[in-house]
């Protein structure tokens, strides 16, 4: 699926037992949004069924010392898209105090295939990508940050995993620039399909487990906003909320995307914000765009200066990480 090699399907699975099998290294597991409803597939559930309990208590089983939940930085992600947002609008808008912020639209940077298509590609348009990590990293700069003081462990002895529904995360958590802990913020991602088959090979009965089990508390907390990450739309319109209610002091209602362009791939929508400090309501232009072979045209439109847009979020894959490539394998058609 990917041109540039962001893909890269390498097996971290034995790091990971190597990490779980030695008694200094203290383990902690992140699990994304998308994989909770897609790993009940391995285990002969219905699609779409909802194992986040069993999925926390096999990883208990699996012997990871804190199993944590992925949708806390989601909300961290969002936080922070949604402020960045709301400088640039200020930026554009000539609001003194802003000038040094980044040019409109806004991408979001939350999918490491399309941050490597973009560098690859059309390096010109580097300037409008976030700079907002994604939920991954975030992680795993909190992880071995703020979670390592808080549990009195060092950095150095803690091994942070991901479970992705995503093979291009394996190649986000490697790049150089992801040591803000001062260590390699997530050491090995897995996918969802791999993690399948650790609790298959451990001879954990995952049918029969409780659905009850919760994320441990430290960095476990998270609102609905962080679930919608797992499908296309999701990053813009959780960052948008957040923009729209600390500009209006209102909540957004319903967002209706309208088709554009053919089918789904490339969906738009309008949202007007009224902007205190502007004294004026301002009709905000979003985009998404769900497959990379839909984005040259969007991104050919922004370097030509034709863009109406002011927010688009890109995903390589098509509908969003719930049928990334570390999913289980179905033979649906989009
Ligand atoms: Fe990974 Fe696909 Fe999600 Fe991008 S859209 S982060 S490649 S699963």
């Amino acid at each position: 699926n990917c041109p540039f090699g962001a893909i890269t399907d390498i097996s971290m699975v034995e790091k990971v037992k190597k990490a779980l099998a030695d008694p200094q290294k203290f383990v902690v597991v992140q699990t994304a949004p998308a994989v909770r409803v897609a790993l009940g597939e391995e285990f002969g559930l219905e699609p779409g069924t909802n194992v986040k309990g069993k999925m926390f208590a096999s990883l208990r089983k699996l012997g990871f010392d804190k199993v944590y939940d992925t949708e806390f930085t989601a909300d961290l992600t969002i936080m922070e898209e949604g402020t960045e947002l709301i400088h640039r609008i200020f930026a554009h808008a000539g609001v003194p105090g802003y000038e040094k912020e980044g040019p409109l639209p806004q991408f979001t940077s939350c999918c490491p295939a399309w941050i490597k298509y973009a560098e690859d590609k059309y390096p010109k348009i580097l300037p409008h990508l976030s700079s907002a990590k994604s939920p991954q990293q975030m992680f795993g700069a909190v992880a071995k940050t703020y979670a390592a003081e808080k549990l009195g462990i060092n950095p150095a002895d803690m091994f942070v995993v991901s479970v992705m529904p995503c093979t291009a995360k394996k190649f986000e958590c490697q790049r150089e620039e992801m040591i803000a802990s001062g260590f390699q913020d997530v050491d090995a991602v897995i996918t969802t399909r791999e993690l399948a088959q650790m609790i298959k090979e451990a001879g954990i009965d995952f049918r029969s487990l409780s659905n009850e089990e919760q994320a441990d508390r430290l960095i476990g907390t998270s609102t609905g906003a962080a679930t919608i990450f797992g499908v296309t739309g999701g990053v813009m319109e959780a960052a948008l909320r957040t923009a729209y209610e600390i500009l209006s002091g209102q909540s957004l209602g319903v967002v209706e995307f309208k088709a554009v362009r053919g089918r789904k791939p490339v969906r738009e929508a309008t949202v007007n914000i009224p902007v205190k400090e502007l004294g004026k309501t301002v009709p905000l232009n979003v985009c998404i765009v769900t497959g990379l072979s839909h984005v040259d045209g969007v991104v050919e439109d922004v370097l030509a200066g034709r863009s109406k847009y002011h927010f688009i979020e890109v995903m390589n894959c098509p509908g969003g990480c719930i049928n990334g490539g570390g999913q289980p394998i179905r033979r649906d058609t989009y």
